[in-house]
C-alpha cells in the first residue's frame, strides 16, 4: 500500500478530516447585539478563511483527500468578536431525513453554547446562512455511505469543513450507547461534540483512559468505552484545545 492510500486508509478508518474554504451563500441569520451584527455582517460578507494551524506534537495528519489545501502550518486567526473566537457554522440536511430538523437545530446550537461544552476553550459558535466556516449537516446513511472517507454506520468530519451527523444514530444511538444506558439526548450532545471537536484539529481519536474516569470526548464512544468508566457527552478539561 502506497503511503498516501495508507494514509487514506486511515483517514476513513477515523472517519475525519479538514479543510479549508468558505461555503454558502445566503443571508446572515444570527441573533446578536446591533454592534455583532454589523461586526458578523463584515466578516461574513467577505473573504475570510481560518487558517489551519497544525502543531508538531500531531501524531497523525490526515491527506486531503481532494489533493488541495494539504495541512500546512501556521496561526490560527479565525473572526474575533469581543475578544472571543467566534466560529460560524451553518446548519443543513442531506437525503431523506427522518429526524425532526427543527429539534436538531436547537440540540446542535444548545451543546454548542453549553458552558459544558468547546465554549470551555473560549470558542463561541454563531449560527449563519452565509459564508460559514463549517457546514453541521444531519445526514441519511445512504448519503453518508457515498461519501469519501464516511461511513453508514456513524458520523464522520470531512475535508470539506462538514460536520456530518448520521440520522439513524441521532435517533437511535449506537448499540454500545444503548447498551451502557446512555440516554438519546446525551448521545446527541456527545457525537456534536466528538465530530466538531475533529473540525477543531483533533484529529485522532482518545484511545485509552489510563487514569480511569469518564471516557474523553475525543474517544469513539459510539463503538465502546475502552476500559474507561462512564460514557461523556463533553469535552474534558484536557481536551480544552484547539487549532481553529
Ligand atoms: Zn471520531
Amino acid at each position: 500500500m502506497s503511503r498516501r492510500a495508507a494514509k487514506l486508509g486511515l483517514a476513513v478508518a477515523l472517519g475525519i478530516g479538514l479543510g479549508f474554504g468558505r461555503i454558502g451563500q445566503a443571508v446572515w441569520a444570527g441573533e446578536l447585539s446591533a454592534t455583532d451584527e454589523a461586526q458578523v455582517e463584515r466578516l461574513v460578507g467577505a473573504e475570510v478563511k481560518i487558517p489551519l494551524a497544525l502543531g508538531s506534537g500531531e501524531e497523525f495528519i490526515p491527506e486531503n483527500p481532494n489533493g488541495t489545501n494539504t495541512a500546512s502550518t501556521g496561526t490560527a486567526q479565525g473572526h474575533v468578536l469581543d475578544g472571543e473566537k467566534v466560529i460560524f457554522y451553518r446548519t443543513e440536511t442531506w437525503g431523506e431525513i427522518v429526524a425532526d430538523f427543527e429539534e436538531f437545530k436547537s440540540r446542535v446550537s444548545g451543546t454548542l453554547e453549553d458552558e459544558r461544552g468547546w465554549k470551555r476553550a473560549g470558542l463561541r459558535f454563531v449560527e449563519v446562512e452565509k459564508n460559514p466556516d463549517v457546514l453541521i449537516i444531519l445526514s441519511d446513511a445512504a448519503r453518508l455511505d457515498a461519501t469519501s472517507g464516511c461511513s453508514g454506520d456513524l458520523s464522520c468530519t470531512t475535508w470539506d469543513n462538514e460536520v456530518i451527523i448520521n440520522d439513524l444514530r441521532w435517533r437511535e444511538g449506537t448499540e454500545a450507547s444503548r447498551a451502557a444506558g446512555m440516554e438519546t439526548r446525551d448521545y446527541q450532545h456527545m457525537v456534536v461534540n466528538h465530530e466538531v471537536g475533529h473540525w477543531l484539529g483533533h484529529y485522532a481519536h482518545e484511545t485509552s483512559c489510563p487514569n480511569g474516569g469518564p471516557a474523553p470526548i475525543m474517544l469513539q464512544q459510539s463503538t465502546g468505552l475502552r476500559g474507561c468508566e462512564s460514557f461523556n457527552a463533553w469535552p474534558l478539561e484536557s481536551e480544552l484545545w484547539t487549532l481553529r
